[in-house]
């Protein structure tokens, strides 16, 4: 049984879905096609400043698969900047979950409010599994 793989969260999705070089005809353009979970992770590391820690938390992946996502992010980024591609964000396999809404369903739950589906008493203080190092 295939592991469900759409449960990576992104906060937002870009505004801007396509970066063209200046000057290059269509005809010779070579796109880099990006996936949304991509973007999103350059955008949580290197943009927000975040750790690999935090933003893997965010999209609810492991560190490591984190880690890969990045990596091919950047690769792809530095491959369109310095070979004058283009770039297009396109597809992937995510949930667009906006910051403070729920993960479960991506509605905003207010204060103390009872979730309409009951998933709040879930353990509060489950992971703490925090190296102190
Ligand atoms: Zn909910």
């Amino acid at each position: 049984m295939a592991r469900p793989t759409k449960d990576r969260i992104i906060e937002q999705l870009p505004e801007i879905k396509f970066f063209k070089p200046a000057g290059v005809p269509a005809k010779k353009l070579e796109t880099v096609e990006m996936t949304m979970e991509e973007v999103e992770a350059l955008r949580l590391k290197d943009v927000k400043g975040l750790t690999q820690a935090e933003a893997a938390e965010i999209m609810k992946v492991s560190r490591p698969t984190f880690q890969r996502v990045l990596t091919s992010a950047r690769q792809k980024a530095a491959d369109a900047l310095t070979c004058g591609k283009a770039i297009r964000f396109e597809g992937g396999d995510y949930r667009v979950v906006r910051p403070g809404h729920c993960p479960k369903c991506g509605e905003k739950h207010q204060g103390r409010k009872k979730h309409h589906h009951g998933h709040e008493n879930k353990k509060k203080n489950s992971k703490d599994k925090k190296k102190n190092k």
